[in-house]
């Protein structure tokens, strides 16, 4: 699980990593992608719930100034096995981008982790406790 944080060069913004920005679903502003047409779990409104979670999670950990800080739902893409090898999957800070490789598609944990590196990217910057995943935060995988 790595995040990589792209800061300043050419390859994020318009195109997305070469993602582009589409979606196949939507609920309540996160979007989900599948890249294999045979499989569309989980549904938009399981990745969603589990996005609020995880946001209910971190609140919980959090001080009012920063869980009042909104956090725009990411788009999650579901990508091939080995896409972001050897990692499972991945954010991109610049564009709110998650990936997440379809051999974990059904593992809320793996949603929960990226989503607290999104999470605390919006809320804290970039800080050596995200990247290192050691943010109090990251225990909401286990909730
Ligand atoms: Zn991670």
């Amino acid at each position: 699980m790595l995040s990589l944080l792209v800061a300043g060069c050419g390859s994020g913004g318009g195109d997305n990593y070469g993602y582009g920005f589409g979606y196949d679903a939507q609920v309540n502003g996160l979007r989900v992608r599948y890249s294999d047409g045979g499989m569309n779990e989980p549904s938009a409104d399981i990745v969603a719930m589990w996005f609020e979670q995880t946001l209910q999670c971190a609140n919980s950990m959090e001080t009012p100034e920063l869980s009042s800080i909104q956090v725009p739902p990411p788009l999650v893409i579901v990508v091939p096995p080995d896409t972001v090898d050897p990692y499972d999957g991945l954010t991109y800070y610049d564009t709110g981008t998650v990936l997440i490789e379809r051999q974990w598609a059904l593992d809320r944990g793996l949603y929960v982790h990226e989503f607290v590196h999104w999470l605390l990217f919006i809320r804290h910057g970039s800080f050596h406790d995200n990247h290192n995943h050691l943010a109090p935060e990251f225990s909401c995988r286990w909730n």
